[in-house]
């Protein structure tokens, strides 16, 4: 049991209170975790129905074996602090956290996130626990084609500049989540990412290209088709 729970603060669960529980709250509470999960679930619908970054991963994870089940893969949880979503290696999960997301558009992005982590579990048998490589690695790649340091985005948060400064956002993107997730010193962390930085930066599968806006994603996402109709054809 200790060992277990050890674990799991290690690997960051502490963020994801429901995970190992399964107590509901009584009253308003649990009405209002009702309606956070009611939302939670028609923004997430919508994500996948929509959005090309998330069709384009599932189609690509379909095409490797890794078929993406809406009620099995995803679950809508209140979460601890600021965190918006997680991957659960274990149960190959995707966790998105009700309570911290309230908009589509960030919807759209949390959800394209992690799939880019499901993305990398089903295509190259990430050991997330004991090669701290991979970690980093699949961060950094979540980071540079989620969106997440994409130019509106960027503009929010008024630090606005020139490409350089994308791969910056995407180093520190990476760098914050795995401090979240995991127990290392800021050093060793920097350390890692900085080593697999140029080769996990450039690979850009399964979009071919940094999806900078969804523009760019659709394209990416009709490109992936065609591809696969060539194939059918062969
Ligand atoms: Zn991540």
């Amino acid at each position: 049991m200790d060992q277990n729970n050890k674990n799991e603060e290690d690997y960051g669960y502490q963020l994801f209170p429901e995970r190992n529980t399964q107590t509901f709250k009584k009253g308003s509470f649990a009405k209002n975790l009702f309606t956070y999960n009611h939302k939670c679930q028609v923004m997430l619908k919508f994500t996948l129905d929509t959005s090309p970054y998330a069709k384009l991963l599932l189609s690509a994870m379909k095409r490797s074996g890794c078929t993406v089940n809406k009620d099995r893969h995803f679950s809508c949880e209140d979460c601890d602090g600021t965190v918006s979503g997680g991957f659960d290696a274990t149960t190959s999960q995707i966790v998105l956290c009700q309570n911290n997301i309230h908009q589509q558009s960030h919807m759209n992005r949390v959800v394209t996130h992690e799939l880019i982590h499901a993305f990398d579990h089903c295509r190259a048998h990430v050991d997330w626990f004991n090669n701290f490589k991979h970690l980093a690695c699949s961060e950094i790649r979540a980071a540079n084609l989620s969106g997440d340091c994409s130019f509106s985005n960027e503009i929010v948060r008024l630090n606005l500049g020139i490409k350089q400064h994308h791969q910056k956002c995407v180093r520190d993107r990476a760098l914050r989540s795995i401090l979240a997730v995991r127990k290392v010193s800021r050093e060793d962390a920097e350390k890692t990412v900085d080593e697999v930085f140029d080769s996990c930066f450039n690979d850009h599968a399964p979009f071919g290209r940094i999806p900078h806006s969804r523009r760019d994603a659709e394209h990416a996402y009709r490109d992936f088709q065609n591809r696969d109709r060539y194939y059918a054809n062969l």
